[in-house]
């Protein structure tokens, strides 16, 4: 069965809309996108559209790509200062003469809605989350559609960034899963994917994983987007083959990517909440 990432975010921003209306003040969300990489912008552009559909305040500040860390980081701060704004987040990558840890950093991390402030990293190790890092959280979401329990299961994670593998890791193991994470010096991953209950790619090679490495019955979660050379997306799986072995699988397109801006607006909600709440 299809885990319809489209679906769910949908019902997910639904819910926030909802929520929203009934509230005095609007939620705000500011993202700063540093020079003009065309993905980065169309990122930016979703996320705004996003906000705008659930009723958030939203703010998006463009910086020429030459700005100087100094005027990022005031920028930064004066967004801490700003009592509209409840969550900030830097569109990442940024550009090579910029300090990106410095930059995060600097984040209030009661405003860090990407979750990825070493404060916000820390208390996800310690399974005292609070804001954490969408992609994971938004695989979270999905995999509890599934019913499936994750206590005990033997979960995979292919990739080991600290925006999407080694966050996701701890969010399974949190769930009380057993939980083996895979890089680029793994030995052996096949036999490794065929052990798991639960895989979940984050790696940027498409089709890399093959079916026939998946187990019968496993659930698969494709974190992975690439363009292919037809101009076409594809994940880090083999979605004809491993659909015929799993009994759960996310599309590329259409999978964890809008569950990870759902999600960024739902951290948004909770960094609103836990402001009012103060
Ligand atoms: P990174 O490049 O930061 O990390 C890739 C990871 O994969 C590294 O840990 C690397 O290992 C590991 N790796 C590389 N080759 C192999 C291999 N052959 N076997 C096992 N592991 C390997 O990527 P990101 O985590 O940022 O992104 C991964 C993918 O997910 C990309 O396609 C990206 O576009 C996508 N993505 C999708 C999102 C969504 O919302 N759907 C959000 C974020 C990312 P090592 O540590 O040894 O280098």
């Amino acid at each position: 069965m299809i885990i319809d990432g489209k679906k769910i975010a949908k019902k997910l921003r639904i819910s926030i809309a909802e929520q929203v209306i009934k509230l005095d003040r609007k939620p705000g969300l500011a993202v700063i996108l540093v020079g003009d990489d065309p993905a980065s912008e169309v990122y930016v552009r979703n996320k705004d559209n996003a906000c705008k559909e659930v009723g958030f305040y939203s703010e998006k500040i463009n910086k020429p790509v030459d700005i100087t860390q100094t005027e990022l980081l005031s920028e930064v701060e004066r967004l801490n200062k700003d009592d509209k704004i409840d969550g900030i987040l830097v569109q990442l990558p940024l550009p090579s003469h910029l300090d990106a840890n410095q930059v995060i950093e600097a984040i209030n991390p009661n405003k860090d809605v990407d979750g990825f402030h070493s404060e916000n990293v820390g208390k996800l190790m310690q399974n005292k989350a609070y804001l954490r890092p969408c992609t994971p959280k938004g695989v979270m979401t999905m995999l509890a559609t599934t019913g499936i329990d994750l206590v005990g299961k033997n979960c995979v994670v292919v990739g080991a960034s600290n925006i999407v593998g080694r966050p996701m890791a701890m969010e399974l193991l949190n769930a009380q899963a057993t939980v083996t994470i895979c890089n680029s010096k793994t030995q052996d991953l096949s036999s490794k994917i065929k052990q798991a209950d639960v895989v979940v790619v984050a790696v940027g090679k498409p089709k890399m994983i093959k079916g026939d490495w998946i187990k019968d019955g496993a659930i698969v979660i494709d974190v992975g987007i690439n363009r292919l050379e037809d101009g076409s997306l594809s994940g880090d799986v083999d979605f004809d083959s491993a659909q015929e072995k799993a009994a759960w699988i996310t599309p590329v397109p259409d999978g964890v990517g809008p569950m990870t801006i759902a999600t960024l607006l739902e951290n948004t909600l909770t960094a609103y909440t836990a402001r009012e709440e103060k």
